[in-house]
């Protein structure tokens, strides 16, 4: 399927191995944390494609080379709490980046997506913000999520998740329609439960083994 305009599937062999690696119903929760950090480390790579460098002279040990040096504040937001699984593969590609953490929990007898926990750096509004969080599905803590950023001045969102149902695209581009967003996959559905067909079950319940 080609995915609509603004989304990024990235398409790559070890993108494909580690997430089929993830949706194996029989990898437990140590490798799936390990698989889930490396992919956000694929993903961060090509969500981060754009940052702004400045150029900077390096002196090697035989001459002087053009460098470059990072000039974006970065920060990390992870939706609590499957999001954590994608932070430490983000800090190895930006260990200076700053990380935030939203808690979002789905209320029972609204279906509406509720804060419950709220950390956000304080940032300059020019900064790049990604939020991560591995499963896009109805999108309504994702949006829930972006709606908080933009109250808190960021200008510059980007949203990266592991795999994204086509609902759940839809109703992020539709409230958030510059955010680009960044996948392993856009998989077929979401089942009557909110679970996303295939996908890989309930990712935090993987991530932490519960
Ligand atoms: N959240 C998950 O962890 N998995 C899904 O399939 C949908 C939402």
């Amino acid at each position: 399927m080609q995915p609509p305009p603004g989304v990024t599937v990235v398409d790559h062999p070890l993108v494909a191995r580690h997430l089929s690696v993830l949706r194996d119903r029989a990898t437990p929760s140590n490798v799936f944390r390990e698989a889930l950090a490396d992919v956000a480390t694929f993903l961060g790579y090509e969500a981060l494609r754009d940052l702004h460098t400045r150029d900077e002279d390096v002196q090697t040990p035989l001459e002087v080379a053009k460098g470059a040096r990072l000039v974006d504040e970065i920060l990390v937001i992870a939706v609590l709490r499957a999001g954590l699984g994608m932070v430490e593969g983000f800090l190895r590609l930006v260990p200076e980046a700053r990380v935030g953490h939203l808690g979002i929990y789905r209320d029972e007898a609204s279906a509406e997506p509720v804060g419950y926990y709220e950390s956000l750096p304080v940032h300059d509004p020019e900064a790049e913000v990604v939020l991560v969080d591995p499963m896009l599905a109805t999108g309504g803590s994702a949006v829930h999520a972006l709606d908080r950023l933009r109250e808190a001045g960021a200008r510059r969102v980007r949203f990266v998740c592991l795999v994204a149902a086509p609902e759940g695209v839809a109703t992020v581009q539709a409230a958030h329609p510059g955010v680009p967003i960044v996948c392993a996959a856009l998989d077929r559905e979401l089942d009557e439960r909110s679970y996303i067909r295939p996908g890989l079950g309930d990712a935090g319940d993987r991530l932490f083994g519960t």
